[in-house]
């Protein structure tokens, strides 16, 4: 078997377990496993289901800063941001377990013709996850908890760099008493998933990851005419119109470029300032990450941590290379930490232009982008010269002002005098090259369902 998932240790660099991925006939069996689960899994009742899913949102809590461990030392967020994360999944457990039921019930329409017509909520089988690094557990919740409720079944490939938190999700369900074939982790390489996606015993795939991964599977899907949902990145606008409190408002900007070291698909990564506090806020803002040093994720007090891989430094040092190669302007940062593990300097760039790739391309790490423009106006147009549209924040005092720009603004989400985030129970996902479809909330339950009508004259 070949060793395709690793943990290597971001603080060290170094290897410290390694797992053999699955061989094709592993697979072709796991999928025959989750198939069979399928009739009977549909079939429970679904407030069996639910109970299911709130001992998952139990098992969460009771386990967090274990659960916050393993990640800091596969992928290098902080133990205190590794328990948020924890957290969150609990409640999205919770949520799902708790409201969902009420929100997959049939739903009677009034047909214009009379009679009666029923829509009913029906499973479509097996699903495959193909889920990222930067929250290993918060993903496959969002995904698994809507889908489990609804009665499919779920085969998991994580991310290759972080297996051993791919591990623990699956033996908590088991924990939970989740029949064991409804949710199977595969340690799947990312070239078997074209064929898992073509057997016709897989119903659907959700990918949250890059473009390059999504429009793999997007062409997977396609090909055999299978329902996706796709979360890719995003370059989100955070913008600044006139602010009464701008001292409070740079505090939300450090905190929305720097979280999980700034590897986030919603992070704010363009700050986008009118000409008015532009001065200001660069001089905050830098000053303040310019004091950030990245320090060891498994201490309760480090709120920056290293990077997940040595290639997300090298990737984010050249994308920032290019810009000052270019002539933009670096503040501070720009380069690796120490010569251990996958550490990067805070960073800071202004001046970056549209044939720099730090404009059109998302910056996936501690490098907060500052543009300067006149008004709302221009900023609008700024923001929407993304090829992504995923999350955004708009800053001012004027609230009516800050609407307006929402309205303009192509994305899937803004978020007014606050940083984008996602909420158990709000719609999370993107537009243009930033994916398809909605997780989160009651929306996550329209995803991978066949909306079946039951009409009687
Ligand atoms: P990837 O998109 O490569 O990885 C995400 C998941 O997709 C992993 O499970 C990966 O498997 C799988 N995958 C990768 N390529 C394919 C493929 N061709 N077909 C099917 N599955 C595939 O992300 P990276 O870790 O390489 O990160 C690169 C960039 O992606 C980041 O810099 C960032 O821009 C973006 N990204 C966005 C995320 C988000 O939250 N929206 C999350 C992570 C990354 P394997 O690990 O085995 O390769």
């Amino acid at each position: 078997n070949n060793v395709s998932y690793k943990t290597t240790n971001p603080v060290t660099g170094l290897v410290e377990r390694e797992f053999a991925s699955l061989t094709p006939q592993e697979i072709d069996a796991a999928i025959g496993r989750a198939d069979t689960e399928f009739t009977s899994w549909r079939a429970i009742a679904v407030s069996e289901r639910a109970a299911i899913l709130l001992r998952v949102a139990q098992i969460y809590r009771a386990r967090t800063e274990e659960l916050a461990r393993i990640i800091a030392t596969e992928m290098g967020k902080p133990v205190r941001q590794g328990m948020g994360e924890v957290g969150l999944v609990a409640d999205i457990y919770e949520y799902y377990a708790t409201l969902g039921p009420a929100l997959i019930g049939d739903e009677d329409l009034k047909p214009a013709r009379g009679g009666s017509a029923v829509v009913r909520s029906t499973p479509l089988g097996v699903l495959l996850g193909v889920m990222p690094w930067n929250y290993p557990y918060y993903q496959v919740a969002r995904f698994a908890a809507p889908n489990l409720l609804l009665g499919n079944t779920i085969l998991l490939k994580h991310a290759s760099n972080c297996p051993q938190a791919a591990l623990v999700q699956e033996e908590i369900f088991r924990e939970a008493g989740l029949p064991e074939d409804a949710y199977i982790n595969l340690f799947a390489q990312s070239n078997d998933v074209e064929s898992i996606i073509a057997d016709p015993r897989v119903r659907g795939v959700s990918l949250t990851g890059s473009e390059r991964a999504g429009m793999a599977v997007a062409e997977a899907a396609g090909r055999s005419l299978k329902k996706f949902v796709l979360e890719l990145g995003g370059s989100d606008p955070f913008i600044v119109l006139e602010v009464d409190d701008l001292e409070a408002t740079i505090d939300a900007a450090v905190s929305g470029r720097m979280s999980n070291a700034g590897q986030a698909c919603t992070a704010a990564k363009r700050f986008i300032v009118i000409d008015k506090h532009y001065d200001d806020f660069v001089a905050g803002f830098t000053s303040r990450v310019s004091k950030m040093v990245p320090g060891d994720p498994q201490q309760m007090a480090t709120r920056f941590g290293p990077l997940s891989s040595l290639a997300g430094v090298t990737e984010l040092v050249a994308q920032v290379r290019d810009a000052t190669d270019q002539g933009a302007v670096l503040h501070t940062g720009g380069h690796r930490v120490g010569d251990r593990g996958s550490f990067m300097a805070a960073s800071v760039l202004t001046g970056v232009t549209p044939q720099m790739r730090a404009f059109g391309e998302e910056l996936f790490g501690p490098v907060g982008v500052i543009y300067k423009v006149a008004d709302a106006a221009e900023a609008i147009a700024l923001a929407n010269t993304s090829s992504f549209g995923l999350g955004s924040a708009v800053f001012a005092s004027d609230v009516d002002a800050a609407h307006a720009v929402a309205d303009a603004l192509d994305v899937g989400m803004v978020f007014i005098n606050e940083n984008t985030d996602s909420h158990v129970d709000l719609p999370f996902g993107g537009t243009k090259r930033s994916g398809v479809g909605r997780e989160l909330g009651r929306f996550a339950l329209d995803e991978f369902v066949n909306k079946k009508l039951i009409r009687t004259p």
